[in-house]
């Protein structure tokens, strides 16, 4: 299968589409619900790290209906969550990712030594 490369505001405008139509935008969506999705998706990554089989790449699908699972799916479903979010509140999240990667790139060595 081959797609056509898409912007990440392309990306923005076509996972909140998704989200919409998948009814995860039907009821009162407030910050804190989105925070609370991305956060879950968060710790299923961190699940997926601790099974005994961890490997990075180890993409498994589900038997019951093909539903792709492993690290990096949930690493996907991560920043799905975060574009899904910036689309629910208006934000240009490849404008504010272009701002803050510059500024990044100014800030001291482990910012000032932080231990993590
Ligand atoms: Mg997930």
């Amino acid at each position: 299968m081959t797609m056509k490369p898409k912007s990440l505001q392309e990306w923005q405008t076509d996972l909140h589409q998704t989200a919409r139509e998948k009814g995860w935008h039907n009821d009162e969506n407030t910050v804190w619900k989105m925070l609370g999705n991305i956060h879950a998706e968060v710790s299923e990554a961190w699940e997926e790290a601790r099974r005994p089989d961890f490997d990075v790449n180890a993409i498994r699908y589900r038997e019951k209906d093909g539903k792709p699972e492993g690290f990096s799916t949930e690493l996907a479903d991560i920043v799905i969550r975060c574009f899904d979010t910036a689309g629910a509140l208006g934000i240009n999240l490849e404008e504010v990712i272009a701002l803050k990667a510059e500024f990044n790139k100014s800030r001291p060595f482990r910012h000032g030594n932080k231990r993590a």
